[in-house]
């Protein structure tokens, strides 16, 4: 009688192998997934940026379809290079390939002269901080998702970050503070407190340039002029590409560019752009005066 209950459980033994190693093929397949950007032997540590961050004639699609044609812009050190145009136009997939998420099929991005392709990649990568709008952070403490910014992070410096993000308050309002837990995704925060997060990870990396997707009118009123105050700290002595959607970025900008279809069609600044009356006036006007 004693034996039933141990060979009770031994068959749903193999139930659980079965489950594992389906689990571990679909795992395996990730691991051994092979980069397809990679660097080269010879490639060489990127240590500073000194004078700019070029796009000269690049040209890229995902399939069949030119996504980017042609596209020329300079955004010098310590820039802040705003780009607008329409959904689609290929705004965010510029901004893509300057960490090298994707490679340019013809022409090259350039950091003071040279070929990004000769960089070693995280190397590259180290001086790149990214804000987006689709936040990425783990079901893990409000800590450790700052504190993923820079490997061995102290407590000060995350709670420093969280400080000059606007975050601070927030954090020390939820139940653990800076121990919580925020559910996978962070779903038990609001879009505004996920995007304060992340802007606070980004100024513990503390990189030299900066991509910026600003986020839409998701948010109310109160956090927006939270996160653009938190977003204009970030910015402040960077080299910062930024697709804008607000006034008050652009204005800033040092520089413009509208990109229509894949391809430049003006750049300046505001009011260069402004008093040309071209697209960028009637975008202006939809997008910012509504
Ligand atoms: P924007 O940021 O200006 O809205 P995107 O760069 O996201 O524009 O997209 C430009 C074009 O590239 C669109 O036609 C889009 O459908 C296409 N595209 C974007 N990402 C991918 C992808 N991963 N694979 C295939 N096509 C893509």
């Amino acid at each position: 009688m004693m034996m039933i209950r141990p060979f009770k459980k031994l068959s749903g033994v193999s139930a659980i192998m079965q489950k594992a190693f389906a689990a571990s093929t679909r795992i395996y397949e990730v691991l051994d997934t092979e980069p397809k950007i990679k660097g080269d032997a010879q490639s060489w540590d990127l240590d500073c940026i000194k004078e700019s961050v070029e796009f000269k004639d690049v040209w890229f699609k995902y399939e069949e379809a030119e996504v980017l044609k042609g596209i020329n812009l300079k955004c010098r050190k310590g820039e802040i290079l705003a780009i607008v145009g329409p959904s689609g136009a290929g705004k965010s997939t510029l901004v893509d390939l300057i960490p090298r998420f994707y490679d340019p099929q013809k022409g090259a991005i350039l950091i003071d002269g040279r070929d990004i392709r000769s960089l070693n990649v995280g190397s590259l990568r180290r001086f790149i901080g990214m804000v987006t709008q689709e936040t990425i952070l783990f079901n893990d403490s409000v800590k450790d998702n700052i504190a993923y910014g820079k490997r061995g992070a102290s407590y000060d410096e995350i709670v420093d970050a969280a400080k000059k993000a606007f975050a601070h308050e927030f954090i020390l309002n939820l139940p653990k503070g800076y121990d919580t837990f925020i559910g996978d995704r962070g779903v038990k925060l609001s879009g505004g407190e996920r995007q304060r997060l992340a802007i606070a990870r980004a100024l513990l990396k503390n990189p030299p340039v900066l991509i910026l997707d600003e986020a839409t009118s998701q948010l109310d009123t109160q956090s927006e002029r939270l996160v653009q105050e938190a977003l204009n700290s970030l910015m402040e002595g960077r080299t910062v590409f930024v697709i804008a959607h607000r006034l008050s970025t652009v204005k800033h900008a040092s520089k413009i560019v509208v990109i229509k279809d894949g391809a430049v069609i003006e750049q300046g600044t505001h009011d260069e752009l402004l008093a040309q009356g071209g697209s960028y006036k009637r975008l202006h006007d939809i997008q910012f005066q509504a």
